[in-house]
């Protein structure tokens, strides 16, 4: 079914590019307003295509899959940054308007270029250096210091395709590492603590922002978020600003998340942004009125964002691997809301599920 014109009305279908729990838990959402979902996944077992109306099993440059996904759709949007520019390109060209646009995914998929797009607003970041290849890393380490953190430009996920270089003696074997691809080194951040901002940006043009979650990963992966985050209030302003800006001179419509460092002193740095809905806004799903799965949904059909405030606290625990397995307990834990993605193989390290424990609102 294809509509024309924002908003769209409920029976209107939404194309998701991925089929992940993100794209899961956009499919329940959306399900929740009226609308019916389109998925596009690869994978034939995808956790969001058994939540959806529609399924499309085809690889993300397939044209027919792509053709296909948009005729079902009035509008599409994505739910991890690395599908194909020429995915997006493509619905577009097929008449599908695609939120995010290509511009927020093209800078999210090269790191140099994210790092290039924060200066541009002003926005501060670890000094960097772009790497070609190996004999780049030394002169690179004189201006940034070592340790530093080679990173590739692309397709890096929870920690993948990332090494410290210890000096430059050690430049050969760190590009080596990281499978010899054009890369980006960056100074070390001396964080003090991790943070990260889920906003939004309708198709008015207007802004809807969490408060900041504090993260900690463990070897790379998100283990646990809490949020609100216990904030100096213009560390927390700052934070908001920051996700405004990129909103705003990306032209973006759709919920994203920016990951940030906190300095000593409350002084932020940021990371990197991700242009979808992100693991550091589960918290939502329970602790706001409008989560963050909604607020996506509501911004790509061009409906009213809805409040972003907090009506709890929420301490969000990722459950990796065989964690799952614990899901009786879990289920039988009064404090635990339990949100479990219906993924078939459990592999180590790999997300399978979350748990938001809420906790009274402080202030
Ligand atoms: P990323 O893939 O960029 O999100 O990096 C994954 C994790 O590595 C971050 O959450 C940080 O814990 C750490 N990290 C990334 N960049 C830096 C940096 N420049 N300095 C120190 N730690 C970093």
């Amino acid at each position: 079914m294809r509509e024309t014109g924002f908003p769209l009305a409920p029976g209107a279908v939404i194309g998701i590019l991925g089929g992940g729990q993100l794209g899961r838990m956009l499919a329940l959402a959306a399900a929740r307003l009226g609308f019916d979902c389109a998925v596009l996944s690869p994978r034939a077992d995808a956790p969001a295509a058994r939540v959806a109306a529609h399924f499309v099993n085809a690889a993300y440059d397939d044209p027919e899959g792509l053709a296909e996904l948009a005729r079902l759709s009035a509008v599409v949007t994505y739910e991890f940054e690395n599908v194909p520019a020429a995915a997006v390109s493509r619905l577009e060209t097929l008449g599908r308007p695609v939120a995010p646009g290509a511009r927020a995914l093209a800078v999210a998929q090269d790191r140099v270029a994210e790092k290039r797009f924060f200066e541009e607003i002003g926005a501060p970041t670890v000094a960097f250096a772009p790497i070609a290849s190996a004999d780049d890393i030394a002169p690179a380490l004189e201006r940034l210091g070592a340790p530093a953190l080679l990173k590739t430009r692309r397709e890096g996920y929870d920690g993948k395709g990332q090494t410290w270089v210890s000096g430059p003696e050690d430049a050969e074997a760190a590009f080596a590492r990281i499978g010899a691809h054009p890369a980006i080194l960056e100074a070390r951040a001396p964080f003090v603590r991790e943070l990260s901002v889920i906003a939004a940006r309708g198709r008015d043009g207007r802004i809807a922002a969490y408060p900041p979650a504090e993260n900690r990963h463990e070897n790379g992966i998100l283990r646990l978020s809490t949020a609100p985050a216990e904030l100096a209030p213009e560390t927390g302003a700052t934070a908001r600003a920051i996700a405004a800006g990129l909103l705003e001179r990306l032209d973006y419509v759709g919920v994203v998340g920016v990951e940030l460092f906190e300095l000593a002193g409350g002084r932020l740095m940021v990371n990197e942004f991700a242009p979808r809905v992100h693991n550091t806004g589960h918290w939502t799903l329970d602790g706001c009125e409008v989560d963050q799965f909604e607020q996506h949904i509501r911004a790509v059909a061009g409906w009213p964002l809805g409040p972003a405030e907090p009506f709890a606290a929420v301490e969000m625990t990722n459950l990796l691997g065989a964690e799952a397995g614990d899901w009786p307990a879990l289920a039988a834990d009064p404090a635990a809301r339990l949100w479990l993605y219906g993924k078939h193989e459990t592999a180590p390290g790999r997300k399978m599920g979350h748990v938001n424990r809420l906790r009274p609102l402080k202030g």
